[in-house]
Parts: C-alpha cells; structure tokens; sequence
C-alpha cells in the first residue's frame, strides 16, 4: 500500500512528465497544463504537502528551489524578460496537488499577480 502523491510517482517515473532536471534534492518538469509559454513545476523530492507543513529541516531544499528555477528560466531563455515564481498554498490559493511545489512561468507578459476585480 503506497500513499505517494501524483507529484511523488513522477518523481519516481511511475508516470510520465516531461522531466527538465532531477537530482537528489529537486525534479522539475513541464505542467500539464500550461497557463503560459514557459509553465514548469520545481518540487522538492521530499513529500511536503503545504508550505503549512515546513519544518525547520526543509530551508535548505527550499532555498534550492529558486537555484533550479533561475537555471531553468535561463534554459528556457526567459531570464531576461521575467519571470513569476508562484508558491499555492491551500483552498484559497486554489492548491490542486499537495506536494509542496513552485511554479515558473514566463514567455508572455503576466499581467496582474491578484485578479483585479477581486475585491477585499
Ligand atoms: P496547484 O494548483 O498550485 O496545486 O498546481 C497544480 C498544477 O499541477 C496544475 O498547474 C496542474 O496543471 C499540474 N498538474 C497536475 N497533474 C499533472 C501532471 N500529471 N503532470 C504535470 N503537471 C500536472
């Protein structure tokens, strides 16, 4: 009985994702559903569901994330004109998969971080 997340099994290449780096640490690959030219996901192979649930022990790999990022963003020659790292967290940010993961998108100009309409 395995209780890993979709995010773990594409770790573990039980299915398949356009993988763009993996190491010990970190895997990196294209979303499934791309919400703009450049749309990759960083996570850290360690199963973290929300950044609720970091501990002390995590900063490091997590520090590691924007290493990886920025390397890719460069890769995929977006470094220049920008960039949006984005981190969800739970119901209200709409987080869909709980492993704790960064998105990097880029390729066109991003608009706005928080819909303007919303009102608060
Ligand atoms: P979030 O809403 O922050 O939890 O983002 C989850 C992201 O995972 C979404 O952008 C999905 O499109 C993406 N996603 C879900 N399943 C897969 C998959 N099998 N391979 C790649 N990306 C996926």
């Amino acid at each position: 009985m395995t209780s890993d997340t979709l995010f773990t099994k594409i770790i573990k290449h039980d299915i398949h994702a356009d993988i763009l780096f993996q190491d010990e640490r970190v895997t990196a690959f294209r979303d499934i559903n791309p919400q703009a030219p450049t749309h990759i996901l960083i996570i850290p192979n360690k199963e973290i569901p929300t950044v609720n649930d970091i501990s002390d022990e995590d900063e490091s790999v997590l520090g590691y994330l924007f290493v990886v990022a920025k390397k890719l963003a460069g890769q995929e020659n977006i470094d220049k004109d920008g960039y949006r790292l984005l981190v969800n967290c739970g119901k209200h940010a709409g987080q869909e998969v709980f492993h704790l993961h960064m998105h990097l998108f880029g390729g066109k100009p991003l608009g706005r971080m928080v819909q303007l309409e919303d009102s608060f």
